[in-house]
């Protein structure tokens, strides 16, 4: 895998100024829907889950980032018994005890679609929205005239991983990442670390 944040020691109270821009589109709807629903099931619990450990966040702060919202809707009891264990467990505390990475978006894409009418968010969104519901998400993400067609563009092409470098230009006006990275992101932490 690779390695995790470059350095910078981020907050969990820094986390909704940052994540608009600096998580890529994958991690920031299973954030927003986190927020939404006060939940995720397990799926997008592995995917930002081990994102936000890649980012830097202690064991601590996972656990309290998750448990401020499931508590919402559960009891923390319930919390604790049901969910801190996979949190643990990607901190390698838990089960075999190894320094679990983030998924690499090649990982991401090639697993089975999220199916978001169950409530399922984890995946690309590149690669699972529709061609309706990528473009509405860009224009709620402001992304839209050229940027937002380039983007629809590869990803009829089924270029995800350059349609995601070109969502991140025009998140980070004046980069050219696309040129730099020959072809796209590679990697969620990639996007959040480059973006830093
Ligand atoms: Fe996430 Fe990678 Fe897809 Fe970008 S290309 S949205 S970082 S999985």
């Amino acid at each position: 895998g690779r390695p995790t944040a470059n350095g910078n020691k981020v907050s969990i109270g820094e986390l909704p100024a940052i994540a608009p821009r600096s998580f890529p589109l994958c991690m920031h709807n299973m954030n927003t829907k986190l927020h939404e629903a006060h939940h995720l099931k397990h799926g997008a619990r592995q995917q930002l889950g081990l994102f936000l450990k890649g980012i830097g966040l202690s064991v601590e702060e996972s656990l309290a980032y998750w448990r401020a919202q499931f508590t919402k809707k559960m009891p923390a009891d319930k919390f604790n018994k049901e969910y801190a264990y996979n949190i643990r467990y990607n901190y390698g505390l838990e089960g075999k005890r190894q320094d679990w990475s983030a998924f690499s978006c090649g990982k991401i894409i090639n697993s089975p679609g999220a199916n978001a009418a169950a409530a399922e968010h984890h995946g690309c969104p590149f690669r699972n929205f529709d061609e309706a519901q990528l473009r509405a998400q860009l224009q709620l993400m402001q992304v839209t005239g050229a940027d937002s067609n380039f983007i629809l563009e590869k990803v009829r092409g089924h270029h995800y991983q350059v349609a995601c470098g070109k969502y991140f230009e025009a998140k980070h006006k004046g980069t050219t990442l696309i040129e730099r990275e020959l072809g796209g992101i590679e990697h969620p932490n990639q996007y959040f670390e480059e973006s830093m």
